[in-house]
């Protein structure tokens, strides 16, 4: 299942990062930056979280696909996605944000 295994994802990049900053003590509360390709039901990764994590409040922002042709740096928005660039026709796009997994904040 897509979403638990993200969910697993999440709990072990913030065991890492609870790790490099030495947090000693249990985390409760986590910011997570996360892309929007990464995931389709965030209702129901977020209840698979609350069902591993052991307590840990998540929160999360949303960070929106967006794609840009790489010839003409035209930049393109999740409704308008499309595998040849609208301005100059060229195929070479490449996807500029949606992938992210990034951990803002921690809270012991
Ligand atoms: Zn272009």
């Amino acid at each position: 299942m897509h979403e638990l295994h993200l969910a697993q994802d999440i709990l072990r990049k913030i065991q890492e990062e609870a790790r490099t900053k030495e947090l000693r003590t249990k985390i409760s509360y986590a910011k997570v930056q996360l892309g929007q390709a990464r995931f389709t039901h965030l209702e129901e990764l977020l209840e698979l979280f609350a069902d591993i994590s052991g307590g840990i409040k998540l929160e999360i922002e949303v960070v929106p696909v967006k794609t840009a042709c790489a010839d003409c740096k035209t930049e393109f928005s999740p409704k308008t996605m499309r595998l040849d660039c609208e301005k100059c026709g060229s195929t070479n796009i490449q996807v500029v944000s949606g992938n992210e997994l990034i951990i803002q904040e921690l809270k012991a």
